[in-house]
Order: C-alpha cells, then sequence, then structure tokens
C-alpha cells in the first residue's frame, strides 16, 4: 500500500494530484477482501488497470485507490485463454499472435488492461473484444466472485452491460486457427498505421470522444477547426483531431476545459452532441 501516491504515474496522460491511498491487489481474493473491508468501512474505492483511457483528478482521489497491474495470472488452452484483468492486452495480442491464432490482431497497439479492454469493448482495425470473449469473472458489489457466459453479456460500442456493475477480474478468450505470418504482419502493419496517424510521442489517452453514428468525431473536430489548439498545458493534437495531448505539464482542467469548449463547439456547428470515451474520475 502506498501513501500520498501521485496518480499521474498511474494513467498514460501523466496527469492527475495524490491518491490517498493506492494498493496492488496481487490475487482475485486479495482484490475482493480488500473490496469488503473498503465497503464496509464506508471508504471510496477507485479501479484503474493501465489508466490508458482514464483522466484523474488534479485534487487527487479520497479512499484507496486500487489497480490491477498485478493481477497476471494466465492459463493457455487449445484456441484459448483464462487470464486475468491486468495483463495487458498488446501483450496477449503479440503472444496470442505468436501461437499463430487469429482473433487479436486489431488489439496488437492498444495499451490497455485485458479487464479494462472487456469493460470498454475495445476495438480498432474492425475487430472488438466482443467476439472473443467465452466468459468473465467479475466481482460484484455485494463482494462476491461470479463467472458469467457470453450469452449473459450484453456487448456494443464501447459498451459491456457489466459497467457501473461489477468489475472483471478475469476472462477466458477464444481464438480461431491462422496463418502466424499473415497474423503478424497485419499486426505490424496496424502499429505502423498508428504510428502515422496518432500522437504515440505525447503522453495522452487514445480517443477523447466516441464516434457518432455513421460520423467520426475526429473529422467534426478537424472541421470545426480545432486541430492544434491548447488550453494551459493541453492541445488537441496536429495529427488526429480526436486526440488530446499533455505538453508536459498538462492539468485535468485544462483537458476538461478542452473537451467541454469542444463539445459545446461541435453541438452549435454540426448539432450533434459529442459524448466522451475517456472516463473521468471525480468525488461524488
Ligand atoms: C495511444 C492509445 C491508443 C488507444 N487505442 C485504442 C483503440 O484503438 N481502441 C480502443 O478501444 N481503445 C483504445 N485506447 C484506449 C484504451 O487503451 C482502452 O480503452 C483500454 O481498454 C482501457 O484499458 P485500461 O486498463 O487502460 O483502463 P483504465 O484507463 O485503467 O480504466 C478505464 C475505465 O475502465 C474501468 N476499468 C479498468 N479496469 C477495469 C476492470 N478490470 N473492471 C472494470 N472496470 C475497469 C476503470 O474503472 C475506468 O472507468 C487507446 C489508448 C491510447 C493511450
Amino acid at each position: 500500500m502506498e501513501i500520498n501516491y501521485p496518480l499521474d504515474r498511474l494513467n498514460t496522460w501523466k496527469i492527475g494530484g495524490p491518491a490517498e491511498a493506492v494498493y496492488w491487489p496481487q490475487s482475485i481474493v486479495d482484490l475482493s477482501i480488500v473490496w469488503q473491508r473498503a465497503q464496509a468501512a464506508k471508504t471510496p474505492i477507485w479501479l484503474i488497470g493501465r489508466g490508458s483511457n482514464l483522466l484523474l483528478p488534479d485534487e487527487g482521489l479520497p479512499g484507496i485507490t486500487l489497480v490491477t497491474t498485478s493481477l497476471c495470472a494466465i492459463e493457455w488452452s487449445e484456441y484459448s485463454v483464462q487470464v486475468e484483468a491486468g495483463y495487458t492486452l498488446a501483450r496477449l495480442s503479440q503472444e496470442v499472435g505468436e501461437r499463430g491464432w487469429s482473433g487479436l490482431e486489431f488489439a496488437r497497439g492498444i495499451p490497455g488492461s485485458v479487464g479494462g479492454a472487456v469493460m470498454m469493448n475495445a476495438g480498432a482495425h474492425g475487430g472488438e473484444m466482443a467476439p472473443r470473449i467465452i466468459s468473465i469473472t467479475a466481482l460484484w458489489a455485494d463482494g462476491t466472485v461470479k463467472k458469467l457466459e457470453r450469452a449473459d453479456l450484453e456487448f456494443g460500442y464501447r459498451f459491456c452491460s457489466l459497467r457501473g456493475n461489477a468489475w472483471v477480474v478475469a476472462a477466458q478468450l477464444e481464438f480461431s486457427p491462422g496463418d502466424r505470418e499473415q497474423i503478424l504482419s497485419r499486426m505490424k502493419e496496424n502499429l505502423n498505421t498508428r504510428a502515422v496517424n496518432q500522437p504515440l510521442e505525447k503522453p495522452n489517452a487514445g480517443s477523447i470522444f466516441r464516434n457518432p453514428p455513421g460520423d467520426s468525431a475526429g473529422r467534426l473536430i478537424e472541421t470545426a477547426g480545432w486541430k492544434g489548439k491548447r488550453m494551459g498545458g493541453a492541445q488537441v493534437s496536429d495529427k488526429h483531431a480526436n486526440f488530446i495531448v499533455n505538453n508536459g505539464d498538462a492539468k485535468a482542467k485544462d483537458v476538461l476545459a478542452l473537451i467541454e469548449a469542444i463539445t459545446r463547439d461541435i453541438q452549435s456547428k454540426f448539432g450533434i452532441k459529442l459524448q466522451t470515451e475517456v472516463a473521468y474520475f471525480k468525488e461524488a
């Protein structure tokens, strides 16, 4: 357990004040015990994976912040895997590809955890997590850990029906036989496309806004003239208008101010209300 721990070390944007306490559970049982104790003591509790889709407050977080990155147990079977929530999705994608199994090519460049990716139904390059899921093991608000089959869950665009109800602690994923060289070269292509189109050289949190139906948030924001615009240390990327980068000293308030201004502007110019994809933790 770390006390007064800087949240900017726990997310890819490198933003956020001090967390009152941060804990890295070492097992699912450990996580559920901490969860139950915090619930009983009415301590605020927050869950972070790899912090790659998350804005954390400048004021920091009260209570206990749990980070899943030590939950990394993995068990391989024929064309499937049982993997804990903290495992890195990009690493899993590479390992699945090395085996010549197809299904996670889309995920090679997504820097989140498996748990975060399941919860967001992360996707790219025409693929997403949902079709890979056999079952999910989740920690529920009453402290129980339960396994749900694919048929018990609903998925949509960056949506999983567990969101807000439970935490993903592990997932069982399935793949299909493929050609190893083709799979690895598709991954390489996907990585190259990202390097060209995304501002990976500066701290960021991936896409800020969800794409509205039939359109792209990046296209709307670029058309409205936001590329390169700054507020404090935060800047709309010159490379990709749906990314906000940290120029080194960005605060959460700078990012929020940009998000609010862009949302208002797109609403007034195009009549479209953009919704954020990035999560924001703030005290209720
Ligand atoms: C450069 C870059 C490129 C990206 N490209 C893509 C992309 O192509 N496609 C895409 O979908 N995303 C993309 N992302 C966003 C991000 O990587 C994914 O959304 C990822 O799935 C988030 O996982 P995480 O562990 O980082 O979640 P975090 O950022 O840690 O958390 C995000 C939210 O999920 C919740 N959460 C985290 N873990 C769990 C869990 N185990 N159970 C329940 N809730 C949980 C958190 O409480 C929070 O609300 C990109 C991000 C970056 C920085």
